[in-house]
C-alpha cells in the first residue's frame, strides 16, 4: 500500500492527500443513510488517500497505478449524490475531480462549450452566460454538483420539460477507462456510427471509468421569460392538463405539479390549499412565449385549472434551491427522503395512489406526498417525499428501508421506472434487476467485466452482485 501511495506521490506530489481531515471529508456523499451513519459514528473508515489529478494524463496514470496495485478507485465530484454513490471502507483511493476545473473552449457560432469534469455546475452556467448562452441544466444542487457528476448520474434539471435532461445537452465526452486508455467522442450534432458511446457513461456512477471532460450544446439566453400558475381540484386534473400541453407540442421549460399536501405546504397563499398546484415558466423568443402562455392557459382552463397568479412562480424561483439538510431532521428522530420515479401517462395516477397508500402504512409515518417536475410526450416523473418518526429512534434505518422498498415495489407493480434522475447508487441497487430484467443486468455486468475485470471501480455501487 505504501508503495502505491509513494508512487502516486512521485507523479502528483502534494496532490496526494493523506491527512485525517481530508480523508474523513471524502468518506461519503449526501445520501441520508450516510448522514445517519455519520451521526451515529458508524461510517466506514476513510480512504487510504485522496488524489487530485490536474490533467487527463494524470488521471490515466492514477488509474493504471491503482489497477496494478489492485486498489479500488472511487471518483468524487461535488459529493452531492443522494444514493450512496460514494462510500469508503478504508481500502480505496478517492479520485477527486476538484482540480480538473474550468472551461476548455466555447464556440459561439456552434453554440457549444467544453468543460473539465470538476467544474462546478453553477460556475459552468455562469461562464456560458457571460457569452450570452445558457446550458439550461438547473438541478436543485447546481451550486454543489460538478459537471462530471451531473453526467455520471444522468441528472435532470428544473427546466427539463423544455430543455431536456443532461443527455439531451451533452454533445461529447472524454473518459479515462479503468486501464488508463482515453475515449473521446466527437463533437458532431448527430452520428450514426454504431451505438452511442456517450450513453455508456451517462449514469455509469463511477463504475466504468472517470469522465474528464464534457461538451454541451448551448442555447441563447432567452429573450423573454414569463410565469403562470393554476390550481386544480386534484392531481389527476393537473396531470391531464400537462399531458394535453406537452402532447400538443407546448414545452415550457418549467412544469411542476404539486399534490394537495405539497400545495398546502408551499402554495397555500396562492390558493393551493387542498388542491393540486401547477407552476409553469415559459422561456424563449418573446413572440413564442406570448403565444405559448395563452395557449397553455387555455388548455389548463379547459382541464379544470383556475389561474392563481404569476407571483407564485416568482416566489418559487426565489426559494427553489433552499432545502433543509437531512441531518436537521435526523437529529429530531425523523427520517426524511425523496424518491423520484417515472411512468407513462396511463400508469402514473395508479402509481401515485398506490405509493402514497403504501407509505401511509409505515410505522410512524408523518407525511407522504409527491409532485411531478419533468414531463414528456409519453409520461412524467413523480417525486415522492416521505417523513417518518418511529417511536423507537433506533429503528430509523429500518423504517427508511421500508419506505424505499414500498415505493420501489409500488412503482414496479404499476409498470413505472424506479429511478428518474438521482441514479442507483447503493439505495436502489437491489431493485435494478427488477428494472432491467435478467438480460439487462447480465449485459451491464458483461460491460463492467470487459472494462473493469477486477471490479475496482466504485465497487458496491449500481451493479448488483451475483445472480
Ligand atoms: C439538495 C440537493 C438537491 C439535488 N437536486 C437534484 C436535481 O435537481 N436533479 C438531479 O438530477 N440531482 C439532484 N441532486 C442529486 C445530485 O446533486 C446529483 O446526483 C449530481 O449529479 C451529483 O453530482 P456530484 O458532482 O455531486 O457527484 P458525486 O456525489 O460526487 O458523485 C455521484 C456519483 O457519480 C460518480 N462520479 C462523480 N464524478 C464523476 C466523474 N467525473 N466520472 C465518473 N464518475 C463520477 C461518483 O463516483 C458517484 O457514484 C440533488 C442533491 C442534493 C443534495
Amino acid at each position: 500500500m505504501n508503495e502505491l501511495i509513494e508512487g502516486l506521490r512521485q507523479r502528483l506530489g502534494e496532490r496526494v492527500l493523506t491527512d485525517e481531515a481530508v480523508r474523513a471529508a471524502h468518506r461519503r456523499d449526501t445520501w441520508v443513510m450516510g448522514e445517519l451513519a455519520d451521526l451515529e459514528e458508524r461510517l466506514g473508515d476513510p480512504p487510504l488517500a485522496v488524489v487530485e489529478p490536474e490533467s487527463t494524463a494524470e488521471v490515466a496514470d492514477v488509474l493504471r497505478d491503482c489497477r496494478a496495485a489492485r486498489i479500488p478507485v472511487i471518483t468524487y465530484g461535488g459529493g452531492s449524490g443522494v444514493c450512496g454513490g460514494v462510500r469508503t471502507d478504508g481500502c480505496e483511493v478517492v479520485l477527486s475531480t476538484r482540480r480538473l476545473e474550468g472551461l476548455v473552449e466555447l464556440d459561439a457560432r456552434d453554440a457549444t462549450a467544453r468543460f473539465r469534469a470538476g467544474t462546478n455546475g453553477l460556475a459552468a452556467e455562469k461562464r456560458v452566460q457571460q457569452d450570452g448562452f445558457t446550458i439550461g441544466h438547473w438541478p436543485q444542487s447546481i451550486e454543489l454538483a460538478c459537471v462530471g457528476g451531473l453526467v455520471a448520474t444522468r441528472s435532470a434539471g428544473q427546466y427539463s420539460t423544455g430543455y431536456g435532461n443532461i443527455e439531451d445537452m451533452l454533445l461529447a465526452l472524454e473518459v479515462v477507462l479503468p486501464d488508463g486508455s482515453v475515449v473521446r467522442t466527437r463533437s458532431t450534432p448527430r452520428a450514426s456510427a454504431g451505438p452511442d458511446l456517450r450513453q455508456l457513461f451517462l449514469g455509469s456512477e463511477g463504475t466504468l471509468g472517470v469522465i474528464t471532460e464534457a461538451a454541451f450544446s448551448l442555447r441563447p439566453l432567452p429573450e423573454a421569460s414569463r410565469g403562470q400558475a393554476f390550481h386544480f381540484p386534484d392531481l389527476s386534473a393537473g396531470l391531464e392538463a400537462i399531458r394535453r400541453c406537452v402532447q400538443t407540442g407546448w414545452t415550457p421549460p418549467v412544469v411542476r405539479l404539486y399534490d394537495a399536501i405539497e400545495s398546502g405546504r408551499q402554495f397555500a397563499e396562492w390558493g393551493g390549499e387542498e388542491r393540486a398546484f401547477l407552476l409553469l415558466l415559459h422561456e424563449g423568443p418573446a413572440a413564442r412565449v406570448e403565444l405559448e402562455l395563452r395557449e397553455v392557459a387555455a388548455l389548463c382552463e379547459a382541464a379544470g385549472g383556475v389561474a392563481a397568479g404569476a407571483a407564485a412562480v416568482d416566489d418559487w424561483l426565489e426559494r427553489r434551491n433552499h432545502v433543509p439538510g437531512f441531518r436537521t431532521f435526523l437529529e429530531k428522530g425523523i427520517v426524511v427522503d425523496t424518491i423520484e420515479v417515472a411512468a407513462t401517462w396511463s400508469r402514473v395516477e395508479a402509481l401515485y395512489e398506490q405509493t402514497v397508500a403504501s407509505l401511509n402504512q409505515v410505522d410512524g409515518i408523518l407525511t407522504a406526498s409527491a409532485h411531478s417536475s419533468h414531463s414528456y410526450r409519453s409520461g412524467t416523473n413523480l417525486y415522492f417525499t416521505f417523513a417518518a418518526r418511529p417511536e423507537d429512534p433506533t429503528r430509523l434505518a429500518e423504517i427508511y428501508r421500508e419506505c424505499w422498498r414500498r415505493t420501489m415495489e409500488a412503482t414496479l407493480a404499476c409498470g413505472g421506472g424506479i429511478a428518474h434522475h438521482h441514479g442507483i447508487g447503493r439505495v436502489r441497487r437491489d431493485f435494478l434487476a427488477a428494472e432491467l430484467g435478467r438480460g439487462g443486468v447480465g449485459l451491464l455486468r458483461s460491460v463492467k467485466h470487459a472494462l473493469d475485470p477486477a471490479g475496482l471501480f466504485n465497487p458496491g455501487v449500481l451493479i448488483p452482485d451475483g445472480d
